[in-house]
């Protein structure tokens, strides 16, 4: 090797450390770049595994991205994979490495070091967790002994409803197996506040998922069929072919804790906004690594593709930079502007998405300045065919009217509204930002008002003192007036059991059957009849609040209760 190039060697090839290594090439042609990676593939979609397994994605190597070959060919980097970095000595700027086949070890010496070693799955150490037949998604290796697993299979116990859970309980249902999820926590979804992840909850179970929530599993053992048995610390005792363990992940940083290098509170290597570890010379990138949260201002690991390659993009022009300290290019300026968790989850026809903080992350970090509306509505106009109902959820700062989160679920467009409520975050936008959005409008592809412009409208309605709102856990301690302003037939079918009824085409001639005493809360089933009744209420003397999200909100919090 030429010891008078600028070495830099990349421990971990997949998202990060693979997305780094191009990047580098493409800024520095004489570098000399080193790839090792534990497994014996670099540069795979582990997002499309779930896929693989449900048999969507047919062949393996629709999953690898880039072979060694295509590294070596196209951008004249050395990949050496089923080999794994042991340890770093920061003195000597060296890292000790052991090759799987033969057992090799050996030292390389680096100008800049990358750590994108990723995350590994947490395996509580529960009794007979251990057993064969319990399975953890991370690598292809993996899926390739879940497909073979599940040919014999009936039924799969998963453990954890976040997103591989759930990505999971779609791919083994359509593989035939019937499905048992298990989730510790009261919801599914922890980036999703519980009222919002009610609505997913009952479409696992509207979709043939036997959900047990606020269920912790005790321990694991083997039936003499051989068959698996979970059992719950309730004493229920599930029988499984397979089980899916997807509890979540922990940085992969025990190279980074072994030498020295600074670590957040959970555990992620600390990293600049250049990416640059407590070390000038070691970058690190991706799920190993924690950022801070561009909302909250909390330190946070983040489990996601998107923020490793631009993490990584961003480590391979600052290491650029730092070897070639005379550069007038302005790309050695970028820098990592944080995170905002933006992600989305398919599961059984339904698309869950988030950006930014959710209410429980607000409260950790004790912003109370907030407030949340609701809006239920469609993804494109009604009049149009095939219309599909969205919920969404949307937080805000009180004063300036920030944008700080928002939650979607549906079947359709999801994705579309998020990404615009994501790029608003980002840019500091506020709900009248949302509310001023112009956004595509053709009757199959969005409505006039469309549901970020109608997000926006209520918030702002709500700042601006138009529409006051009333928050659905205020309900059981209230003295308030509930007004349920739906047609008589709709609150026959189902009250909150104090409201009284004068559908919104009576009310302005039943006023007088109204206190002015009390504070009144007008409820509809979505919202939107009951912000006009607060219009008028106010109009005519009284003091009115919408009760926000309405009857679909109201009863995901009872659901979420029963
Ligand atoms: P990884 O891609 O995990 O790569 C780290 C690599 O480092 C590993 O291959 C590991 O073998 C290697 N390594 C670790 N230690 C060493 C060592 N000492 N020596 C050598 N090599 C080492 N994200 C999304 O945004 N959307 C999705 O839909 C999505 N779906 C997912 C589905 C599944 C099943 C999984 C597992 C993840 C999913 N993710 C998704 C998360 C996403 O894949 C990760 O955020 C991303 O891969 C992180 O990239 P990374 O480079 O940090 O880590």
């Amino acid at each position: 090797m030429n010891k008078t190039k600028n070495r830099i060697l990349i421990v971990g090839g997949v998202a990060g450390g693979a997305s780094c290594a191009a990047r580098l090439r493409r800024l520095c042609e004489q570098c000399e770049i080193v790839v090792f990676e534990r497994g014996p593939y670099v540069s795979f979609a582990n997002c499309g595994l779930p896929y693989y397994v449900g048999n969507v994605i047919k062949s393996e190597e629709k999953l690898l991205m880039a072979k060694p070959k295509r590294f070596r060919e196209h951008f004249n980097i050395e990949v050496r994979t089923e080999t794994e970095v042991l340890g770093i000595d920061r003195e000597k700027k060296e890292i000790e490495v052991r090759e799987f086949k033969g057992g090799k070890t050996y030292q390389e010496r680096y100008d800049a070091l990358v750590l994108a070693t990723g995350a590994s799955a947490i395996r509580p150490p529960l009794p007979g967790i251990d057993l064969p037949g319990i399975y953890v998604l991370r690598t292809i290796p993996d899926s390739r002994e879940i497909r073979s697993a599940v040919k014999d299979a009936s039924h799969a116990v998963i453990v954890g409803g976040g997103y591989v859970g759930l990505e999971m309980a779609e791919n083994l249902a359509r593989r035939g197996l019937s499905i048992t999820m298990v989730e510790m926590l009261d919801q599914v979804m922890p980036p999703l506040d519980p009222e919002m992840a009610a609505f997913v909850a009952n479409h696992l179970r509207d979709s043939g998922v036997d959900l047990r929530l606020g269920s912790a599993v005790e321990s694991f053992h083997q039936l003499p069929g051989g068959n698996l048995s979970v059992r719950m610390a309730s004493g229920d005792e599930i029988d499984a072919d397979i089980v899916i363990l997807s509890i979540g992940v922990r940085p992969e940083s025990s190279l980074a804790q072994q030498a020295g290098l600074e670590l957040g509170e959970r555990g992620g290597i600390r990293v600049d906004d250049r990416m640059q570890t407590s070390d000038p010379n070691i970058w690190a990138v991706g799920d190993v690594v924690e950022v801070r949260d561009v909302v909250t201002g909390t330190w946070q690991p983040v489990a996601l593709a998107g923020p490793a390659n631009r993490q990584a993009r961003i480590a391979a022009a600052t290491i650029n930079a730092a070897l070639h300290p005379d550069t007038t290019s302005a790309t050695a300026r970028v820098r990592f502007r944080g995170i905002q968790g933006t992600s989305i989850c398919g599961v059984f026809g339904l698309a869950i998405a988030t950006t930014g903080a959710n209410e429980k992350a607000l409260n950790r970090a004790e912003i109370d300045n907030y407030e949340k509306i609701y809006v239920h509505s469609h993804n494109h106009a009604t009049y149009y065919p095939g219309a599909k109902e969205m919920h969404m959820k949307v937080l805000f700062a009180k004063g300036d009217g920030r944008v700080l989160g928002a939650q979607a679920i549906g079947e359709a467009d999801v994705a579309r509204r998020i990404d615009v409520i994501s790029m608003a975050i980002q840019m500091g936008g506020t709900v009248y930002d949302l509310e001023e959005s112009e956004l595509c409008y053709a009757p199959q592809f969005g409505a006039a008002k469309d549901p970020v412009n109608l997000a926006g409208m209520v918030a702002a309605n709500y700042l601006r003192g138009d529409s006051p709102l009333a928050e659905w856990e205020a309900l059981d301690g209230t003295q308030a007036q509930v007004l349920d302003v739906r047609t008589a037939a709709e609150y026959k079918k189902g009250h909150i059991p104090q409201a009284k009824n004068i559908p919104l085409h009576q009310l302005r001639d039943r006023l007088s059957e109204l206190s002015k005493a009390e504070e009144i809360w007008p409820v509809c089933e979505r919202g939107q009849r009951s912000y006009y009744a607060t219009r008028i209420l106010l109009q005519n003397g009284f003091r009115a609040k919408n009760l926000s999200g309405g009857m679909k909100t109201y009863n995901n919090h009872k659901v979420d209760k029963a």
